[in-house]
C-alpha cells in the first residue's frame, strides 16, 4: 500500500506499529490527488502564456529538475543524499540502479516528502513548481506517486473501499461530482483489466495476507486508479517470480503514455528489458555517479558497480 496515500486518507488504522509517514495525517476528508493531464495542460499553457519559451518552443518543460539535492536523516543527523542532480522529461523511463546502501530508497523517500529526512542543501522543480515547499500530499496532488520497497497493511480496510476513498478524494478536489457505487466498481474493474489483475484483489483488505508479489502488483493497481505524471517505483521487481514479473512489467507499460515518466529503482536487468528505459543511472555514495543508456547495464553486469562510478 502506498504510505502517501495512508497519510491523507481518513482510513481507521488497527495495525500494532503505524507506519511513520502516519504523523502526517491531515485533517480527514481533505482532498488529495489532481489528474494529471489536466495539471500537466494547465502548467504547459502557463508557460506558453508567461513568454518563458518561444512561440516555436514546443518543448515542454522537464518534468522534474533535481539539482545539488542534499539530505540528511532527521533522527541522527547524518548526511545521506551529498548532492544528486537528475532532470526527467515527459515519457522518459529512469532506471535507477547502484549499490545497497547508495541513498535509491533515500532518494525516492526524500521527493515525495518522507519525513524521515530533511533536505538540507540545493532544489528540486516538479513541473515547474518547488516541490520541497510542499506538504506530501501537495506532492501527490501535483502528479508525484511512490511505490515504496516494502508496502504495508491496513487491516480492516478493504482494497475497494481503499481505492475509491483515494479516487473520490481526487475528484472532490479538482470539483467534480464523486462516482456513485456502479459508476466506481466500473472504474475500477477498468483498472484491474488493464493491469490484468482479478477482481478477487478488490474485496481483500489492503496488502494484508498478500504476498509479497501480490503487495507489488497491488501498488501498481493504485497507480492504474490514481493516475501519476511521476510514479517512482522502488523495487517493483524484487521478490517476483518471473510470471509476475513480465505481468508488473506489462502493466507499468499499459499505464506509460508519452507525457508521463517513470523512475524505477532496480538491482535486476529483467524488468529493465521489458520497459526499455531511456536513461540508466548508478548511484554510488548518495549521488549518481553515472549515467548512461541500456548498455550501462551490461557493464554492471559484467564489471559490478566498483568500476562504475569511475568510468568515463
Ligand atoms: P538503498 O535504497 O540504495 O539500498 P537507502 O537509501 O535505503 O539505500 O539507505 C542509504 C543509507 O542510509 C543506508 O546506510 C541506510 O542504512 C541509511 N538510512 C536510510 N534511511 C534511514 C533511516 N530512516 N534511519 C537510519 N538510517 C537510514
Ligand atoms: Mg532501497
Amino acid at each position: 500500500m502506498n504510505l502517501m496515500m495512508m497519510a491523507i486518507l481518513p482510513i481507521p488504522l488497527h495495525s500494532p506499529s503505524p507506519p511513520p509517514p502516519l504523523r502526517l495525517l491531515s485533517p480527514p476528508n481533505l482532498p488529495l490527488f489532481t489528474f494529471p493531464a489536466i495539471s500537466l495542460r494547465h502548467r504547459y499553457v502557463t508557460v506558453r502564456a508567461s513568454g518563458s519559451s518561444s512561440q516555436y518552443d514546443t518543448n515542454p518543460p522537464p518534468l522534474l529538475q533535481v539539482n545539488d539535492l542534499k539530505a540528511k536523516i532527521v533522527e541522527n543527523g547524518v548526511e545521506i543524499l551529498h548532492g544528486v542532480n537528475l532532470t526527467v522529461n515527459q515519457g522518459e523511463v529512469h532506471a535507477i540502479m547502484g549499490k545497497n546502501g547508495s541513498g535509491k530508497s533515500t532518494f525516492a523517500k526524500v521527493l515525495v516528502g518522507h519525513p524521515d529526512y530533511e533536505v538540507t542543501g540545493g532544489s528540486v522543480v516538479f513541473k515547474g513548481e518547488n516541490l520541497l515547499d510542499m506538504e506530501p500530499e501537495e506532492r501527490s496532488l501535483a502528479g508525484l506517486f511512490m511505490s515504496f520497497q516494502s508496502p504495508v497493511a491496513i487491516p480492516g480496510v478493504s482494497n475497494d473501499e481503499f481505492l475509491v476513498m483515494a479516487y473520490n478524494a481526487r475528484r472532490r478536489k479538482l470539483g467534480l461530482p464523486e462516482l456513485g457505487p456502479l459508476e466506481c466498481f466500473s472504474y475500477l474493474m477498468e483498472k484491474l483489466q488493464l493491469v490484468n489483475m482479478n477482481s478477487d484483489f478488490l474485496n481483500r483488505n489492503v496488502n494484508e495476507g498478500f504476498s509479497g508479489g501480490e503487495r507489488k502488483r497491488n501498488e501498481i493497481l493504485q497507480l492504474a486508479v490514481l493516475g501519476a505524471d511521476l510514479a517512482i517505483l522502488d523495487e517493483i521487481d524484487s521478490g517476483l517470480d518471473v510470471d509476475a514479473l513480465r505481468d508488473v512489467a506489462n502493466a507499468v507499460k499499459r499505464i506509460l503514455t508519452p507525457k508521463n515518466s517513470l523512475m524505477m529503482i532496480t538491482h535486476y536487468r529483467r524488468i529493465l528489458d521489458l520497459l526499455n528505459p531511456t536513461h540508466v543511472h548508478v548511484m554510488d555514495k548518495g549521488k549518481i555517479a553515472r549515467t548512461g543508456d541500456i548498455s550501462l547495464v551490461e557493464t554492471i553486469e559484467k564489471e559490478g558497480y566498483e568500476t562504475v562510478p569511475s568510468l568515463t
